[in-house]
Parts: structure tokens; C-alpha cells; sequence
């Protein structure tokens, strides 16, 4: 369906605070796209937004600064999702899609999944004809950025 992404990200945020404040977290929106109308299934997007800030929060001990945004960029529907946790080394960055990969990070924090969130994120932004990439540094944070042809590119 047609799908108002500012929209649907200021209405999953709205949910999400309290999981935020639980980590003593902040949230820091930029959700300015002047067009932010893609072509998604709106069931499976939000999973896959929520799979992200879900990850945000799980691999960030403490503090949590999560930051969203929205732009757009040569046609495109851009979204970010930034945080201030543990980080991914550059080694394993390529391996977090793979299904049931998770990084081997020791006794630094004790999160439990099964490593199957990203690669169902990455399915659904490809059947969506979309990008997904990640930009990550030990101990500074991650960012995953999602790119979207917006309906009138469609
Ligand atoms: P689940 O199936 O419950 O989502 P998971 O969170 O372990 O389990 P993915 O969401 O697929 O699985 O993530 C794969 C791995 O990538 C994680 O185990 C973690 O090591 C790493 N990772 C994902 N997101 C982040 C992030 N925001 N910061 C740091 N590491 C991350
Ligand atoms: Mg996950």
C-alpha cells in the first residue's frame, strides 16, 4: 500500500519510547523527508523498522541516544537509524545479514536472539526494490540506512 513513512515511523516511535527510557535513553527525531511516500507492504515494514530500533536498543548497554531519520535523495525515500551502543567490527559487517549470524562479542553484554532479525530486514527492503547499508564502529555505534524509491519513481 501507500505508505506515509514519516508517518508510520512517528507512530512506531510513539511505542517505542518506553523501551527507550528504559535503557535511559533519548530519542532524537529528524524525520523530514518532503516526500515520504513509498510503495511497501506496510505489515512487513514496520517489522523491519522496528527489527532495527529493536537492535538499537538491544546492543546498547546504556545511555542510548537513538537518533531517526528521514531525506530525500535523487528519487529516493532515505531512513536512518542511528545508535551509540557496542558497535560492529568492520570483519563481521558483511556476515549481519546472514541468517542466524551474530557477532561473537564475549561477556561484554548478554543479549539474547537468534540472529534472524537482519535477514528478514534485508529480504523485505529487496523485495521492496530498496537498499539497505550499515555503518558501524566499535564502541562508537551503529547506523543502518535504508534506501526506498518513492511512488513516483515507481
Ligand atoms: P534476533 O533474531 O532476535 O533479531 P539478533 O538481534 O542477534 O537476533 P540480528 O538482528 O539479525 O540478530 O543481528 C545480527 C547480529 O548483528 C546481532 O547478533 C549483533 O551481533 C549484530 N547487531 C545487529 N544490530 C546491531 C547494532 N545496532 N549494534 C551492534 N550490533 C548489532
Ligand atoms: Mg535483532
Amino acid at each position: 500500500t501507500e505508505t506515509d513513512v514519516n508517518e508510520l515511523l512517528n507512530m512506531i516511535l510513539d511505542n517505542f519510547w518506553v523501551k527507550v527510557h528504559a535503557k535511559h535513553g533519548q530519542l532524537r527525531t529528524e524525520i523530514q523527508a518532503t516526500d515520504p511516500f513509498v510503495l511497501v507492504d506496510e505489515t512487513h515494514f514496520t517489522n523491519v523498522l522496528y527489527n532495527l530500533m529493536d537492535n538499537a536498543v538491544k546492543y546498547t548497554p546504556t545511555n542510548l541516544v537513538l537518533t531517526v531519520k528521514t531525506w530525500n535523495e535523487k528519487g529516493n525515500l532515505c531512513i536512518s537509524i542511528q545508535d551509540n551502543g557496542v558497535g560492529i567490527k568492520k570483519e563481521y559487517q558483511k556476515r549481519i545479514f546472514d541468517k542466524f549470524f551474530r557477532v561473537p562479542t564475549g561477556n561484554v553484554h548478554n543479549v539474547k536472539g537468534f540472529g534472524l532479525g537482519l535477514a528478514y530486514v534485508k529480504q523485505i527492503v529487496d523485495a521492496h526494490h530498496g537498499t539497505i547499508k550499515v555503518e558501524s564502529e566499535v564502541n562508537i555505534g551503529t547506523k543502518f540506512i535504508i534506501t526506498l524509491p518513492t511512488l513516483k519513481n515507481n
